[in-house]
């Protein structure tokens, strides 16, 4: 029970410890229910200390503490003092001194998966951003960096391999049935960066050489038996230590790297120093079981969690507030990474649109907070889109500004001047104002300003003096807490075509050429006059969305067509694609409001028709522009009185007028596009599978019987999971036999493995159908869901609520009412989950007025429930507020 509201933490009360810790040395005493920490700790007090002196305070919870000693004098009770979180000793030596504790702690009780608990028998730690304190009293903040020595002991039969940070410094046999290991960590971390394994595990072994000829022995850990589903994670491994190397100069420092998956966690992956600890959705795969985006999943983050042993690892962050200096520029970087390894325009367009679904709409509620929040009350709900996704496209702005040479002057810069500090954002920004000249300052308000900015855009052609002017504004919305908002420094980059698609070459008014087509907007509203346009015109703005805005300019059907068509940037005939889709779908729902259908969308379906001919446009390429906005898109642009049910009929109508009328086409290529017989992940071949399952699919929506039969076909016949699971996925949408079929097909030969059997909750999940929310009431009585297990839940409860805007949004409210009461369960025994949960309510006030009033009854009903954990109630009163 916490009856009172948790007070929220500042930033700018941030004050360095008055204690800092050099040394720690853990012997931890592996047992299921009652496992034993001694933990030795040489501390002094901080010679940059706000406040210097005064008592030790240490951070502890969910421990029994046994003893304390003070330089080696085991110290009374009455001289220090314990609550639920802290161990204070009101008196310390104003020199070096060494404190040891002994606590004890509880695994298998361990539900809230942060600190120590196992996961089908096997102990595993997840310490970010605050379970260190769960293992043993300390200083437990990201500004306190210390070299960990940690002795492991555990039983030899349950527990035969023993795994921690660093390298390995010794392993034998402890008596009793026991064994240990030791592990040292020569680089200085904060705890959160802490962790240790112990069960029975069987590796995949490799090695990798850096540049300077260093040989590093590579291991990824699974549970016996699923060895062989390791080959791609380790060869993305490998790929990624390389490039890291080749783009960023940055070379591995341990002689060891070893990858551990384990099935119940919280998030995707921890970048423990030298022992990443993976979900194992994110490790294994092999044809039959992982589908082409799994495999693509998999690559971006084990090069995501092996980037941040320089960014995060090498360099942390000062405090929590600083999140965004550790993941949004390792998202960058992750994002780099899949660019070169694949195609940057297909890379971009995923990028992109994940930004659009999951962070715009965070930034546009009530859950909109700056990258850098000011802030908070529970970290564990800064894990975020924004801190992540818009953090990574700040990054990218930084890059796009200063140009590719000048931005790795500045990451050198960063990486000698801070390497080992716990550093500040401002501090990374003023390496590339350093290496550069660039003044940075204002750069620091898309840090500090929540909300995404709308740039209004116009164009005017002069037809006598042959010139064009850009005029821009951009205007900033209130987030909540912020209503005055200052102008951002925003990359324009911009294309000018001329009449027959040539692209005009950029020359100011001034002479001024832009050869690279990048403007710096700096004010409220400025202009570009380009000079020698021998006629109209059309813009490509905002070319590979070189800015997390929303655009607005009035361009009329033609012009689009005109840059689906034309348009000589890549990325943005993709982008001209979606918007006309979209326009299309909104006019539809308008239509379908007052009861009328909508206009026949011929031009839209004649520019995608050329773009389908285009035979220079990869495969990849043409899958993503055949995947129209989701309906999730669409809600959030039209922002108000949004009603799920006109949405989804809409966007089917849209996908079945292409499948009508490109149905020839959609046919030849499904039959034309390679059957490859042996299965290659690269993405070449990913993308030739996704245009022929997005050929399929539209040609379902169609719906003749043909269409249907032929879903079916695909599937049975499917040699490989992206097939098959790309079938199922349109089967699945469709009521009848081949449902069915499909369905109980896929369970038979999936039951027992279980991260493939997560897609068939999923898919029933995510189907559109009125029998959904009553098919999933009885999925979470399935003997293979586990309310316990992270990936269950996220798989069968928050597919539904997040994936299924039509049936979580029933009119009767009984969606809202069965998320709401599975919260609350989660809620009891793990909080972070329970918060992620109800992120699905954060565009409830865009609602129209029914489903409006049903949300807020459920979100009242979670808000006057008593004993609601900090994450819930912080989440539940600012969606509410
Ligand atoms: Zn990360």
């Amino acid at each position: 029970m916490k009856p009172e509201t948790p007070k929220p933490i500042q930033l700018k009360n941030y004050s360095a410890p008055a204690y800092r810790i050099d040394t720690v040395d853990l012997d931890v005493s592996l047992h299921p229910t009652r496992t034993r920490v001694l933990a030795t700790l040489k501390l002094r007090p901080s010679p940059d200390a706000a406040k210097p002196g005064g008592p030790l305070v240490l951070d502890g919870e969910m421990m029994e503490l046994g003893s304390v000693a003070l330089d080696g004098t085991v110290l009374e009770a009455g001289s220090y003092r314990v609550t639920a979180d802290t161990l204070t000793l009101p008196r310390v030596p104003d020199r070096a001194f060494t404190l040891t504790t002994e606590t004890f702690c509880n695994p298998d009780t361990n539900a809230s998966l942060s600190g120590l608990y196992r996961s089908r028998e096997i102990y595993t730690t997840q310490c970010e951003a605050e379970g260190f304190r769960r293992i043993t009293y300390y200083l437990d903040r990201p500004d306190v960096l210390a070299t960990f020595t940690t002795r492991i002991e555990a039983d030899v039969e349950s527990a035969p391999v023993l795994l921690g940070n660093g390298n390995l410094v010794k392993h034998g046999r402890a008596g009793r049935g026991r064994h240990f290991a030791i592990w040292h960590d020569p680089h200085p971390k904060p705890a959160y960066l802490f962790a240790l394994v112990g069960g029975k595990l069987a590796a995949h072994r490799d090695t990798f050489t850096t540049m300077s000829g260093r040989k590093v022995d590579l291991a990824i850990y699974v549970e016996p038996g699923k060895e062989d589903r390791c080959g791609w994670a380790m060869d993305a491994l490998k790929r990624s230590m390389k490039w890291d190397e080749e783009r960023f100069g940055r070379e591995y420092d341990l002689d060891v790297f070893n990858i551990v998956a384990v099935s119940d966690f919280n998030m995707g992956a921890m970048e423990n120093k030298g022992l990443n600890i993976f979900n194992d959705r994110l490790v294994l795969a092999n044809p039959q079981t992982a589908t082409d985006a799994n495999y693509a999943d998999i690559e971006r983050v084990i090069a995501h969690e092996y980037f941040h042993n320089w960014t995060g690892n090498r360099i942390t962050c000062r405090d929590w507030f600083q999140l965004c200096l550790k993941e949004g520029l390792t998202v960058y970087r992750d994002q780099e990474f899949s660019a070169d390894t694949r195609s940057r325009t297909v890379q971009r367009i995923h990028d992109v649109r994940q930004l659009k679904a999951r962070q715009f709409p965070e930034d546009a509620g009530p859950l909109a907070h700056p990258v850098r929040p000011s802030s908070y009350i529970e970290i564990n709900n800064f894990y975020t889109a924004t801190v992540y996704e818009k953090g990574a496209e700040l990054v990218r702005m930084i890059a796009t500004l200063l140009g590719r040479e000048t931005f790795r002057k500045g990451m050198d810069l960063y990486f000698e001047r801070h390497d080992g500090e716990a550093a500040t954002v401002e501090q990374f920004l003023q390496c590339f104002a350093d290496v550069s000249g660039h003044d940075l300052k204002s750069f620091m308000n898309w840090y500090n300003q929540a909300g995404t900015p709308e740039l209004v855009c116009a164009l005017k052609y002069d037809s006598r003096a042959k010139t064009a002017t850009l005029e821009v504004e951009q205007i900033h919305g209130a987030s909540p807490g912020a209503s005055k908002k200052s102008p951002v420094p925003i990359p324009i980059k911009i294309g000018l075509i001329g009449a027959n698609g040539q692209e005009l070459p950029l020359r100011l008014a001034n002479g001024r050429e832009l050869p690279d087509g990048v403007l710096e907007m700096t004010k409220r509203s400025e202009k570009w006059t380009f000079r020698d346009i021998p006629s109209r015109p059309v813009a490509s703005l905002l070319r590979g969305f070189s800015a997390p805005v929303n655009l607005t300019m009035s361009t009329t059907d033609r012009q689009l067509e005109f840059l689906v068509t034309h348009d000589t940037d890549a990325f943005n005939r993709w982008q001209a694609a979606q918007d006309y889709a979209m326009r299309i779908m909104i006019a539809a729902v308008r239509a379908l409001r007052k009861g009328q259908r909508p206009a026949r969308p011929d031009g839209f379906v004649g520019a995608l028709a050329t773009l389908l001919n285009d035979t220079t446009l990869e495969p990849a390429y043409l899958a993503q522009v055949l995947a129209v906005p989701s309906e999730s898109d669409v809600a959030r642009v039209i922002g108000r009185d949004v009603d799920p049910a006109l949405i989804h009929r809409a966007r089917r109508w849209l996908r079945k007028a292409i499948g009508v009328q490109l149905g020839d086409r959609l046919v030849e290529i499904y039959e034309s596009t390679v059957r490859i017989k042996t299965f290659k992940p690269d993405a070449k071949s990913a993308g030739e599978r996704a245009l022929r399952i997005a050929a399929l699919s539209l040609l379902a929506a169609r719906g003749n019987p043909d269409d249907i039969a032929r879903a079916a076909r695909h599937f049975r016949e499917a040699r490989n999971a992206t097939d098959e699971i790309g079938a199922l996925a349109i089967l699945a949408n469709l009521p009848g036999p081949e449902r069915t079929e499909a369905l109980d097909r896929f369970y038979k030969r999936w039951k027992d493995d279980h991260l493939v059997i997560r897609t068939w909750f999923g898919f029933q999940a995510a189907a559109p159908l009125s029998t959904t929310l009553r098919t999933v009431k009885q999925l979470t009585t399935h003997p293979l869901f586990s309310m316990r297990n992270p990936n269950s839940v996220y798989g069968l409860i928050g597919t539904f609520a997040s994936s299924n805007p039509l049936q979580f949004n029933r009119p009767d409210g009984k969606g809202y009412d069965f998320v709401a009461a599975r919260i609350l369960e989660l809620d009891k025994f793990n909080p972070q989950v329970a918060a992620r949960l109800l992120g699905a309510f954060r565009s409830w006030r865009n609602l129209e007025i029914g489903r409006r009033r049903m949300a807020l009854r459920s979100l009242q009903n979670i808000a006057s429930t008593p004993g609601l954990s900090n994450d819930v109630q912080e989440i539940v009163s600012k969606i509410l507020d």
